[in-house]
């Protein structure tokens, strides 16, 4: 059984995922990097993770796979499998935002169903199909075993956006999903947590670059400014290298204080 631990990331290409592939690299993980469509950009964040990957390690891999499709989410376990033989970490970050960003008196079953399928329901099945391949792991644990699932969910898991309602809601299910599994799965030895960014720079926060540069100026958040990939991956990096090892079920906030309400004076 190979020593180094492995960890599966999710929409791993760009963006957050990325800086939680790079995270994980940097902290001796051996990383499945998957991606849907960009291979381009799947493997520029392999090349960032072998950049910093301990020279001796196993390296990094790329795989696609549509996680709302179960037969690729098969394939993609799979694949990690046969490479590395073994499964430590799983960070559910794939996730798109709602198509057209209708409002909800417009919006459609196709952004719905599209957007609960990648977000939720294709996090919830990963996990389920992870799950029972870490607790099979821990019949007989390989070195340095420690099962640990975390989903990226979101601000807008409370915060409402009328003109995103399916996004908004597949956050709340995903929040919900994490104390589903931490439950379920704390008898076999697998935390599972939840990581709720801000805003964060990234292509799916792009297109509002302005308007948020201007609102980090008024103080949207108490730390003033974007948060990076690298902030959540660091988050990530250390839950699974058990920085709290009596938690399960747990939420990170990584949004720059945004959460903190204060009392009017
Ligand atoms: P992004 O820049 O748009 O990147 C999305 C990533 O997900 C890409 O790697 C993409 O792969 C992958 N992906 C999309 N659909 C997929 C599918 N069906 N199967 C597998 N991979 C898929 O997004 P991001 O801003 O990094 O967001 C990452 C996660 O953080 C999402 O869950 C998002 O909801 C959450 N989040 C983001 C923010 C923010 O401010 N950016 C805030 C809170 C939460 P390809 O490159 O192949 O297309």
């Amino acid at each position: 059984m190979l020593e180094q631990p492995v960890a599966l990331v999710t929409g791993g290409s760009r963006g957050i995922g990325r800086g939680i592939c790079v995270e994980l690299a940097r902290s001796g993980f051996a990383v499945c990097i998957n991606y849907q469509g960009n291979e381009r950009a799947a493997r520029e964040t392999q090349r960032l993770c072998d950049a910093v990957a301990h020279p001796h390690g196993l390296g990094s891999d790329i795989c696609q796979a549509d996680v709302g499709q179960a037969a690729d989410r098969e394939r993609l376990v799979q694949a990690t499998l046969d490479r590395w033989q073994r499964l430590d970490v799983l960070v559910n970050n794939a996730g798109i935002t709602s198509i057209g960003r209708l409002d909800i008196l417009e919006a459609t079953e196709e952004s719905w169903d599209k957007v609960l399928g990648i977000n939720l329901k294709g996090a919830f099945f990963l996990t389920q199909r992870v799950a029972w391949e870490m607790t099979r792991l821990t019949q007989s644990p390989p070195p340095n075993f420690q099962p640990t699932i975390v989903n990226i969910s979101s601000v807008s898991a409370y915060a409402l956006s009328t003109n995103r309602g399916d996004y908004c809601i597949s956050k709340a299910g995903l929040s919900l999903a994490t104390q589903l599994w931490a439950l379920r799965l704390a008898d076999f030895g697998i935390r599972v947590y939840e990581v709720r960014p801000g805003i964060i720079e990234t292509d799916m926060t792009a297109a509002g670059k302005d308007k948020y540069d201007h609102l980090f100026t008024e103080g949207l958040t108490p730390i003033r400014r974007w948060g990076t990939p690298a902030d959540v991956g660091k988050a990530v990096a250390a839950l699974v290298t058990g920085a709290l090892p009596y938690c399960t079920g747990e939420v990170i906030n990584v949004d720059g204080g945004y959460h903190l309400r204060p009392f009017p004076r």
